[in-house]
């Protein structure tokens, strides 16, 4: 047996970006283990993926399915934990060489914030911890030596164009492919239905992020990443419309050498990318056909049509709370969608309002932000039953 595989951590397993990870493991299996598998509440999956992997442990975040977990387990030597510690126990497992942070949303955010206090290197998928808890995650990280491999194609893009320095940066540019509704006309906006926001033209994602782009919060939620991730200045940060995906992000240097990273939008580089740091691993499949005419296009974004831009841009300039404020602000208006309780522009107007109302709170630590992101999601709730903003 190879002892030098990379002994990993998988949290949010069955999710978009879990799954995936798990494709590639199965490609590397002479370079990778699955140590850990956590989730929320797939069991039936999560018990595949734990039979075909073989983990030391596995983790059901809810606690309503662990003795589905435990009976679909039985017969094998796999360790059943359940709950928000047992979640933690996977993102800190002593073991573990890299920790996947893929968990979608805030309820990440406890778990990614454990792997950084036990000083591991997280390959993290989930933008709404950096969104929502920033500055707390990256003095942890440095505080534990821990460090953040970005998992977000954008993000990713951008650190191999870095090499591990943002010496002579003068921008990062961050590419977005305008989403479904790039070219709908700005009032139809009001009347598009789920069903339309959650056809995306590139990208194969899970709903929140795929609504994300269409209201393209997403971008705005990864500008704030990237402040995180790469300490730069908010201005330093720009974004452009790319719909072909296929430049992921660009760093523009002092002397005007502009670096960029290209592939398909296919997810698994840069997962595969952020366990193989610093190292590469083939990964046959998607290439960039250049036998075949390719047109490569960029615009500015058109910040009227999609307001969550300069919102999130607001976020971030203002500091403190809003950031928190405009991530649970958009989860909570982003399911209320999904659930036609509001319509596609109640999104950006129910986080316009959260911020409006709701700021100035201290939002240091963890029981901090979580009480910011509480008000928030309240807020939203509250504006929906009286639908003040909600249509
Ligand atoms: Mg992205």
């Amino acid at each position: 047996m190879n002892t030098d595989r990379r002994r990993i951590s998988i949290v949010g397993a069955t999710g978009s970006i879990g799954t995936q990870c798990l494709d590639i493991v199965q490609k590397h299996t002479d370079k990778l283990r699955v140590l850990a598998l956590a989730a929320n509440r797939n069991v039936d999956l999560l018990i595949r993926q734990a039979r075909m992997f073989d983990p030391d442990v596995v983790a059901i975040a809810d606690r309503s399915c662990t003795q589905a977990l435990r009976s679909g387990l039985e017969g094998t030597d796999i360790r059943v934990l359940e709950g928000g510690e047992g979640v933690c126990a996977c993102s800190t497992h002593p073991e573990a060489d890299i920790v996947l942070g893929a968990a979608s949303g805030i309820a990440g955010l406890k778990s990614v914030l454990a792997a950084l206090e036990a000083g591991k290197v997280l390959a993290l998928a989930n933008k709404e911890t950096l969104v929502a808890a920033g500055d707390l995650a990256m003095r942890t990280a440095r505080l534990h030596k821990a460090r953040i491999i970005p998992v977000d194609s954008e993000h990713a893009g951008v650190f191999q164009c870095l090499e591990d320095s943002t010496r002579y940066v003068e921008k990062v540019i961050l590419t977005a492919s305008g989403g479904p509704f790039r070219n709908i006309d700005r009032t139809a906006l009001d009347s598009v239905t789920p069903q339309q926001a959650l056809k995306h033209p590139n990208w194969s994602m899970g709903a929140k992020v795929t609504i994300d782009s269409a209201t393209m919060m997403n971008k705005g939620l990864e500008v704030i990443e990237a402040y995180w991730l790469f300490g730069l200045r908010e201005d330093q940060i720009e974004m452009v419309v790319h719909p072909q995906s296929i430049v992921h992000a660009m760093v523009l240097f002092e002397d005007g050498s502009l670096k960029a990273q290209l592939s398909l939008p296919d997810m698994r580089l840069p997962i595969q990318y952020a366990l193989s740091y610093p190292d590469r691993w083939p990964l046959p499949e998607g290439r960039v056909d250049w036998a075949r005419p390719q047109s490569l296009t960029f615009a500015p974004p058109d910040l009227e049509k999609f307001p969550c831009l300069r919102l999130a841009r607001e976020a971030l300039a203002a500091g403190g709370s809003a950031p928190a404020i405009l991530n649970a602000a958009n989860e909570a208006a982003v399911d209320l969608f999904l659930k036609e309780r509001i319509g596609f522009m109640g999104i950006p107007r129910m986080v316009e309002g959260a911020l409006g109302k709701l700021s100035g709170s201290s939002c240091n630590t963890y029981e901090e932000i979580l009480q910011v992101d509480q008000s928030a999601r309240h807020y939203v709730h509250e504006a929906s039953k009286r639908n003040t903003l909600a249509l």
